[in-house]
């Protein structure tokens, strides 16, 4: 479990970074928390020759307000983002989702961009974004572009993030009122979800039902019309393609979803 040789330097700046990235094409990866990165980096499943590190670089952490959205920094941490009063009044389920992010060391390590970019269909914060419709900025050699939580996913591991971009924040609705709700269905505290459902104003995304985090939207449909909770959680896996594992197989994952979407629409708070 030792990864193969790399070198490593600190970025000073976002624009720094991205001119690491541009230099160094294909053979960069960037580091944040490293608690996604290192693991596949000692798995040999990633093999980069030069690590930028974004951690201490000042501009990209914290949380402002900007209107009606809010905008947290890339490498905001987990435990930061649970902490946040600003996070736990307009968004409080993203403080919830970042609370149950694996056990505390993770936590303050782990930063959000580093979730998102990571795309983990099972990972808290991709489907915590999706469900809250919110966005993230991304910012190459021309410019910054803003792309909705819905496009970012692209695919298994996989986002829209281009080779050279950088994800430098993420914009989330202020919407304090919003009922909201979250289930995390894990064998041990801090595993990844089996599958994770989270539900926010008439919205609900589903965690490790699919290649990215999805939206339950024949459940949204209903819930539109008039449906009452129950009658919508059991359209919750509709369109989904659960995998199978050695915790969960497909049918099982579609039971689990259909009663966690119950739980999450029953039990919301706001
Ligand atoms: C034991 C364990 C348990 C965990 N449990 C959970 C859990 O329950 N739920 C959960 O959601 N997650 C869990 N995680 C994952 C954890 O949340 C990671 O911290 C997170 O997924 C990655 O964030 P990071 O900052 O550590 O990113 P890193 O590991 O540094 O990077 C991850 C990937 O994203 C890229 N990247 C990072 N930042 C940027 C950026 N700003 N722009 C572009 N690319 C970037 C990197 O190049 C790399 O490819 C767990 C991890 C471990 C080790």
């Amino acid at each position: 479990m030792i990864p193969a040789q790399f070198d490593y330097v600190a970025a000073e700046s976002a624009t720094h970074a991205i001119d690491l990235l541009a230099a160094h094409g294909d053979d960069a990866k960037v580091l944040a928390g490293g608690h996604s990165l290192l693991p596949m980096m000692k798995l040999r499943l990633a093999q980069p020759e030069i690590l930028i590190d974004i951690a201490r670089i000042g501009e990209l952490a914290g949380i402002s307000i900007d209107g009606d959205e809010l905008v947290i920094g890339a490498t905001t941490r987990h435990a930061d983002l649970a902490a946040s009063e600003l996070v736990r009044t307009d968004a409080p389920l993203l403080a919830h989702a970042a609370s149950l992010v694996g056990d505390p060391q993770i936590r303050h390590r782990g930063t959000i961009g580093g979730s998102l970019a990571h795309a983990d269909p099972a990972a808290d914060l991709p489907m915590a974004l999706v469900a809250l419709g919110g966005s993230v900025e991304l910012r190459g050699p021309d410019g910054t572009r803003l792309v909705a939580a819905d496009d970012f996913f692209a695919g298994f591991f996989e986002t829209a993030l281009e080779p050279g971009e950088l994800l430098t924040a993420v914009r989330v609705p202020r919407r304090p009122d919003d009922p909201w709700g979250y289930q995390k269905f894990v064998r041990r505290a801090n595993d990844w979800a089996i599958v994770g459902v989270a539900a926010a104003g008439g919205r609900i995304a589903l965690a490790n039902m699919g290649p990215v985090p999805v939206r339950a939207r024949a459940a949204e449909h209903a819930l539109a019309e008039g449906a009452d909770a129950a009658h919508a959680a059991e359209l919750a896996a509709e369109g989904t393609s659960p995998g199978e594992d050695i915790h969960a197989d497909a049918e099982y994952r579609r039971h689990l979803a259909r009663v966690l979407t119950a739980r999450a629409l029953a039990g919301q708070r706001s």
